[in-house]
């Protein structure tokens, strides 16, 4: 496959030739631990890595390779390694970068796991860290120590969508020498590529957009540097284990298949959603950086393709309105997660943010009115009946 081909191509031909596997169309299921070996001798070479040959599925699988190297052409990285959360890959990629006594310098807006992912660090190997607003480059600077050894970003951040300008973060780490590493997850590599804008790594929750059906739980990290993915299989990724089943791989191959489309139908639904509900007398405040009025939507332009599927949104009212809305919805299913067929609606402070302090959250603009939506691959007439009658029906 040529390496210049465009992501729709990609994402069903990247890493994969048929002619290796008796001409299957799609790549086959090798649902196997271990793998026999032709001889000692073989065996042997295998083992001191002098030949190519596999030896058991947590060192290395042919589905999950199919898989790694079809995020790594996604992405535009060296290497790709699958993990079996997306809190495995968070933690490998953590684990790979830093020592004691390391700091680590974050978005002020992490997922919920990964700040406590950032505690457990803390406590048990002295790695401290920092959640700083990363709106100006001069904050930045001023935030990174002798210690700091990563940045890591998530953007746009969950569930305000507030947005960090990639292209600078890389810039000021490479300064200093840092490593940066982006959650990837509310975008996909169809709509933002990290590693392009001078990132380093990315980390996927492919449970979400990339598998798409709402039918597995996984993860990726995607780094630029080969040989730096290579130290990490053969670590942390190793080692601690939290390698992908070879199922979950084959199905996120398959969930990969559309991601092109998938993603272009939720952007579409989500554009009409976002301006039914602008438009709705109970809607307040909307975040959604496809909406003009949204403070960063020029830098949702420059390095986003399409603004995404995710909008949240603050009702008119209390903390039981936003909960009424969530009872009656009937379509549209209460749930946490995101980037499934099915369009999912959740209330952060009481769900996904609870464990952040009211006063925290409130800084963070989570508010106890905010509802987030995840909306999904119905038709969006459908979508917003629904959402309508919810908003229509409170006081
Ligand atoms: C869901 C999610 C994770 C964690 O992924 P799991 O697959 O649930 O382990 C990490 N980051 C973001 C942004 C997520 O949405």
């Amino acid at each position: 496959m040529k390496k210049n081909n465009r992501i729709e191509t990609k994402v069903i031909h990247a890493g994969y030739h048929p002619s290796d596997h008796a001409g299957s169309l799609t790549p086959p299921l090798f649902q196997t631990s271990t793998f026999s070996f032709p001889s000692a001798e073989e065996g042997e070479s295998r083992f001191a890595g002098e030949s190519e040959g596999h030896i058991y599925s947590r060192l290395g699988n042919p589905t999950i390779t199919v898989l790694e190297e079809r995020m790594a052409a996604l992405e535009n990285g060296g290497a790709a390694l699958a993990f079996t959360s997306g809190m495995a890959a968070v933690s490998a990629v953590l684990f790979h970068l830093t020592k004691s006594n390391d700091h680590i310098l974050c978005s002020d807006g992490i997922y919920g796991c990964t700040f406590g992912l950032l505690q457990l660090l803390k406590q048990k190997y002295g790695i401290d860290h920092d959640l700083i607003n990363m709106d100006d480059e001069e904050t930045l600077r001023s935030a990174i120590r002798d210690e700091t050894a990563v940045i890591y970003v998530e953007t746009p951040i969950n569930p305000t969508m507030k947005l960090v300008d990639l292209e600078m973060v890389a810039k000021v780490a490479k300064e200093h020498d840092i490593r940066v590493v982006v959650d990837n997850t509310f975008c996909s590599p169809y709509l933002q590529q990290p590693l392009a804008l001078g990132c380093d790594y990315v980390v996927h929750s492919a449970t979400k957009y990339i598998g798409g059906h709402g039918d597995v739980i996984a993860g990726m990290v995607v780094g630029a540097d080969k040989a730096e993915m290579a130290e990490m299989a053969a670590s942390v990724r190793k080692d601690i284990g939290g390698v992908i089943s070879p199922f979950d791989a084959w199905l996120l191959l398959r969930g990969l298949k559309t991601l092109a489309v998938r993603l272009d139908r939720h952007c579409d639904n989500a554009e009409k959603i976002a301006e039914k509900l602008k438009s709705h007398p109970k809607v307040g405040k909307m975040f959604y950086p496809g909406d003009e009025e949204f403070p960063q939507h020029a830098l949702a332009k420059k390095q986003m393709r399409r603004p995404g599927g995710m909008i949240s949104f603050e009702v008119k009212g209390a903390k039981k309105d936003a909960q009424e809305i969530l009872n009656r919805v009937q379509l549209i299913k209460l749930a946490v997660s995101l980037g499934d067929t099915e369009t999912l609606i959740q209330h952060p402070a009481t769900m996904t943010h609870s464990v952040i302090p009211k006063e925290e959250r409130e800084k963070m603009g989570i508010s106890d009115t905010l509802i987030r939506l995840s909306v999904g691959l119905e038709a969006w007439e459908d979508i917003w009946a629904d959402l309508k009658q919810a908003l229509d029906g409170i006081e």
